[in-house]
């Protein structure tokens, strides 16, 4: 049998442009992408359902006590989760799914799923990094550091990770992470069906 659906796990700091990135591969090559639950404040133009399932502290716990979550982590004062039964549902159609998720839920969903893959989306130098939250304007100067705080502290992750994608120019990234995926994809245990059947009508054509 061939493996189910690929599971990517996609995470990068705070303004390393990775929401730009998965929005473009979802766009251009089709992959399916996981909606997230979270407990923090929808940000101007961001929709319910599409962006995020915005729940209550009260509604995300009782998505934990249900088992609702593959992983979930509390990131700078809020709650941010995977729902279980999409990404399941999914793979086992045999579509790859996308997780934008930070390091501590992509170490979770390593733990569950060993061929999940692991990308890690990077500015190229942090003073680069700095100048793209800054010059978002979505958040406050306390909110901002507050990232940054926790982008030095994510930094010591990275090594964790299994690629790492500089986010220089945004084509060259896209295409870069899909070049992963695609190589994993390429991967021997992906393709037993396809080995055995080719196999078998070579002998016996
Ligand atoms: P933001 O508030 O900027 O949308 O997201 C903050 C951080 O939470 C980002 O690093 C994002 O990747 C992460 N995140 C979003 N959804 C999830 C999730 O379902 N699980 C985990 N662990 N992190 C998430």
């Amino acid at each position: 049998m061939d493996k189910k659906g690929l599971l990517i796990v996609i995470s990068g700091f705070s303004g390393a442009g990775k929401g730009t990135v998965v929005k473009k591969l979802v766009e251009e090559y089709g992959y399916s992408l996981s909606v997230s639950a979270t407990t923090r404040q929808p940000r101007e133009g961001e929709t319910d359902g599409k962006d995020y399932y915005f729940k209550s502290v009260d509604e995300f716990r009782n998505l934990i006590d249900y088992n609702g979550f593959i992983e979930w982590a509390q990131y700078v004062d809020n709650y941010y989760g995977t729902p279980r039964k999409f990404v399941e549902d999914e793979m086992n159609a045999g579509r790859d799914v996308i997780l934008e998720i930070e390091v501590q839920g992509a170490m979770n969903v390593k733990k569950q799923y060993k061929d999940a893959v692991l990308i890690f989306i990077t500015a190229p130098s942090a003073e680069e990094l700095r100048n793209r939250l800054v010059g978002r304007g979505t958040e406050s100067e306390e909110v901002i550091n507050k990232r940054l705080k926790r982008a030095a502290e994510e930094s010591a992750d990275m090594d964790f990770y299994e690629y790492i994608v500089v986010n220089d120019n945004l084509d060259t990234c896209v295409s870069d992470v899909n070049s992963v995926i695609v190589a994993n994809k390429c991967e021997k245990v992906y393709n037993t069906k396809l080995i055995e059947d080719i196999k078998k009508d070579l002998n016996n054509l």
